[in-house]
């Protein structure tokens, strides 16, 4: 195997993004193929008994076994830290893998994590539920609220641990100022940047130590695998994602791996179009709807904040009805080409209803507190026609009266 281009990472380092999105991480066979190739393997052999003992040992680098190493798999890896600006990462089966390995990792017993009320169910979960078990507290607050991340520091507090813009109320986390808060008090910050991905948005650009995805999402972008990843330093990944990884085994498999470095290759295109057409569909829904929540709108509580840090202001927005739940199915079974799907990051568009779906393992308490409405619709716009999208909007706001 030969890296194709860039041998010289200050030669990468200068690609932008597109460049980075289609060219990062490619590695070719004697074989020449232009694709990369697909190492659907578990192990390696070896020419004699030493090669494996050095690699072992850690003194040669090299494949030893899949849950190690696998060809495929650190091309995509490679592909993302390059995209990122991290210096390493490693991906796992999918993103709730992802952001398990990420706190696991580093986390024990006696520490303490803030984090956002607003967030993905699973996410939620982890920090209410998983964490406790092992002895590991958590404080959840208002992530828009900046006095609130400082007021919830304890002398334990080791991670803090956030979306922005979140799943599905579309809160803004001001990045420079809470990873700097977090930076000055010796905390990690975690940030599940799955919304964005890196072509909208880069955390460690503003002070984040850890960068967390669910693939599955928009980097794969055709709604076929699931896939996850972990972005940091080289000292965070070796010293402590690495050991928690590949003792415990979250790994994502060779095949699921190609497929994202296949969607990787059209992620800038796909993400400025499905973002034009998500402000294009936004600006027609707004005045329509009682309440939208799309951080490329002036009526977004933290727009400016967006225009800040986002590159492009996403492909996902939410948008609430007077009329709660009965009022938001109605909306969702007049929709004739939207597909009623709580998955995002497709290309096709999908909208679902968080309460009863996605947010509906959290319980009616804690969506009131995230501010998951019972009205609330979220919606992921893909690559179709915005002027189709809209026709069918139509169609289910007058199914509901608007
Ligand atoms: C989908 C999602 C996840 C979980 O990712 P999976 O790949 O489904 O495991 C985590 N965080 C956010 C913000 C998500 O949207």
């Amino acid at each position: 195997m030969k890296r194709t281009t860039g041998t010289d990472r200050s030669i990468t380092r200068n690609w932008k993004p597109a460049t980075r999105a289609v060219r990062g991480g490619t590695w070719r066979s004697e074989m020449g193929e232009t694709s990369e190739a697909m190492f659907l393997t578990s192990g390696y052999s070896y020419d004699d008994a030493a090669t494996p003992a050095a690699r072992f040992a850690g003194e040669e680098a090299g494949m030893t076994y899949s849950r190690l190493q696998n060809p495929t798999v650190a091309m995509l890896e490679e592909r993302i830290a390059l995209m990122e600006g991290a210096e390493a990462c490693r991906t796992q089966a999918t993103g709730m893998a992802a952001m398990t390995a990420a706190l696991l990792c580093q986390l024990s017993a006696g520490d303490h994590i803030v984090a956002a009320q607003a967030a993905f169910g699973s996410c939620r979960w982890l920090v209410d539920d998983l964490l406790p078990r092992f002895g590991i507290e958590g404080t959840t607050i208002d992530s828009t609220d900046n006095a609130a991340w400082e007021a919830a520091i304890r002398p334990n507090t080791k991670v803090f641990f956030f979306e922005t813009p979140a799943n599905p109320t579309l809160d803004v986390v001001d990045l420079e100022f809470v990873c700097g808060l977090a930076k000055s008090r010796g905390i990690t910050t975690v940030v599940d940047n799955a919304f964005c991905t890196p072509i909208m948005q880069r955390p460690m650009e503003w002070g984040a130590d850890v960068v967390a995805y669910s693939a599955t999402k928009l980097m794969e972008g055709q709604g076929r695998v699931l896939a996850g990843a972990v972005c940091g330093s080289e000292e965070f990944i070796n010293e402590k994602l690495l050991p928690f990884q590949r003792n415990t085994g979250p790994n994502l498999s060779p095949f699921n791996a190609w497929v994202v470095l296949k969607g990787l290759e059209t992620l800038e295109l796909r993400a400025r179009q499905q973002c034009a057409n998500a402000l294009k569909v936004g600006q027609f829904l707004e005045g329509r709807v009682p309440k939208i929540l799309h951080p490329g709108l002036a009526s977004h509580p933290r727009h400016e904040l967006a225009m800040k840090q986002m590159d492009m202001t996403g492909c996902i927005f939410s948008f609430v009805l007077d009329g709660g739940r009965k009022e938001a199915h109605a909306f969702l079974d007049a929709l004739e080409l939207i597909d009623i799907s709580n998955n995002i990051g497709d290309a096709r568009s999908l909208m679902c209803h968080p309460a009863s779906t996605t947010h509906h393992s959290v319980g009616p308490e804690k969506r009131a507190e995230m501010g998951v409405d019972e009205g609330m619709l979220r919606f992921n716009v893909g690559l179709e026609d915005a002027d189709d999208l809209i026709e069918d909007l139509e169609r289910a706001l007058a199914a509901v009266g608007l």
